[in-house]
């Protein structure tokens, strides 16, 4: 195949990235928005010796699976991959992409551990199935070509923003909170963040809702000391319904990561609450949250029946942010150790542990990979029941790994959002000793490639 060259092919499989794959003559071409069961008409616009990326050109004759996305940007907006996907086929795909990735990084049988049919999101009546769910958007805001001031998400993988005034994923109310911060811009001539030069002061909006709530959080990243007439624009923030906590986040870094260290509280509380399987928890902006609130009720429910907890059990739980799960689990269990990176979500975790009343836990402010080792050195001989980890993407050092093997603990139980280095922690577990017994795959994050996984694991030295 040559570059420019047009083909025809029909879609047989799709990237872990929801491009679709077909094939010309034995040469395997990646096409982005062309879907398993299409087939197409494409162009090639890059090869490389063993495969190529295509363009999508036309459709010849559409996948079953096709449905009409609901957000106009569904395609050029970074964040959705699968929303011309029907739902029921998106849970395949992600089914199969977790026992695929078991299979081939982790080195598992495909019949040697029992693995579950997707948890997927119950259909709400009148709504499209998987949509609507997130309580969280963080929207960046720029120019557009003609001046104006924008905001919306970045085009799949690059920073170009595409103007999204209404994201279908999220709540439809994050419009008024936006469209404030704009005018209250253009009123005060404060500019958004431009990454090239590095000028300009507004980089993100970040709103998070509590979804039982109705608690609103605004937090404004900007580049710069303060936000000036802030206090004008808190006032008008405030004057949204269900408005709780208004606050900027300073992050004068070159950057990709979002938030920076600093916080500047503006109006109302520093926090929203919300609610979760019958606790209450304290959210800041800088803390970690799930952003499927249905969802995550499932997903700590099976962790906590992965746990097998009888009351009496000396339980870690790593990676804990605000200590949602660690909550979840002392309810059921002798005592809980939590340790969390963030000091804001810490903070959190302290305050949720006294406002639920709960004394039975203990958390710790510091790297998983540096606390439970040290701790694990100063109290020789003590045992932990169950640990549980849910680490972020990139998964857990081998160094916390290895603590957790020489602790022995009778059930690990592995929360993840990347079933690629769940996989690859999952294989040094079960070479230490381990055997994995149940996955369990949630669909958190409906029209995305994601897919959050909740593993059991037991120690093949004391199976109880
Ligand atoms: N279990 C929690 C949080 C999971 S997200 C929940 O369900 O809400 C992962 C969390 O790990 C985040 O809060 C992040 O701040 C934290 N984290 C990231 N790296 C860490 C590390 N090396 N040690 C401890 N916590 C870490």
């Amino acid at each position: 195949m040559k570059k420019n060259q047009v083909f025809e092919t029909v879609i047989e499989d799709m990237s872990e990235q929801g491009e679709g794959i077909g094939r010309v003559n034995g040469y395997t071409l990646f096409v982005k928005d062309a879907l398993i069961g299409d087939r197409i008409e494409g162009r090639v616009i890059k090869e490389k010796k063993a495969y190529g990326y295509g363009k999508l050109l036309r459709i010849l004759e559409p996948s079953p699976f096709r449905v009409e996305p609901l957000c106009p940007a569904a395609l050029p907006c970074g964040g959705c991959q699968l929303q011309t996907m029907s739902y029921e086929r998106q849970l395949q795909f992600k089914q199969d992409k977790v026992e695929g990735h078991l299979v081939r990084i982790g080195g598992f049988e495909r019949s040697g551990f029992s693995m579950e049919p997707i948890i997927g999101m119950e259909p709400v009546p009148g709504q499209r199935r998987g949509f609507r769910y997130r309580n969280k958007g963080q929207f960046p805001f720029g120019r557009g070509k003609d001046g104006r001031i924008i905001y919306g998400f970045y085009a799949g993988r690059t920073h170009s923003i595409i103007e999204t005034e209404d994201c279908f994923l999220g709540d439809a109310a994050a419009r008024l909170v936006l469209e404030t911060v704009r005018s209250f811009m253009e009123e005060y001539k404060i500019d958004p963040y431009d990454e090239a030069s590095r000028q300009g002061l507004v980089r993100h909006v970040l709103i998070r809702t509590g979804y039982h709530t109705g608690q609103i959080l605004v937090c404004l990243v900007i580049n710069g000391r303060e936000l000036p007439h802030g206090r004008r624009l808190a006032e008008r923030l405030m004057e949204i319904g269900g408005m709780t906590s208004v606050s900027c986040n300073v992050n004068r870094q070159r950057t990709n990561v979002i938030l920076g260290s600093q916080m500047i509280h503006l109006a109302g509380e520093e926090c929203i609450t919300d609610r979760i399987g019958g606790l209450t928890y304290r959210i800041s902006p800088q803390s970690f949250y799930q952003v499927n609130p249905v969802q995550t009720e499932k997903l700590y429910g099976k962790a906590l029946e992965f746990a097998c907890l009888t009351g009496r059990e000396t339980v870690w739980d790593l990676y804990c942010g605000i200590g949602t799960i660690s909550l979840f689990l002392a309810r059921e269990a002798g005592q809980v150790y939590g340790v969390e990176v963030v000091p804001a979500a810490v903070k959190n975790a302290r305050e949720n542990a006294a406002l639920n009343h709960i004394a039975n836990v203990e958390f710790f402010e510091g790297r998983a990979e540096e606390v439970l080792p040290e701790w694990y050195e100063s109290h020789p001989g003590k045992a932990a029941d169950v640990i549980v980890v849910d680490p972020p993407r990139k998964g857990c050092e081998e160094g916390l790994l290895r603590t957790m093997v020489r602790m022995a603990p009778k059930r690990i139980v592995y929360v993840s959002c990347n079933s690629a280095t769940l996989a690859r922690d999952l294989k040094y577990l079960c070479a230490g000793g381990y055997r994995l017994e149940r996955v369990q795959p949630v669909d958190m994050f409906p029209m995305t490639v994601g897919v959050e996984v909740v593993c059991l694991l037991s120690n093949l030295n004391q199976i109880s």
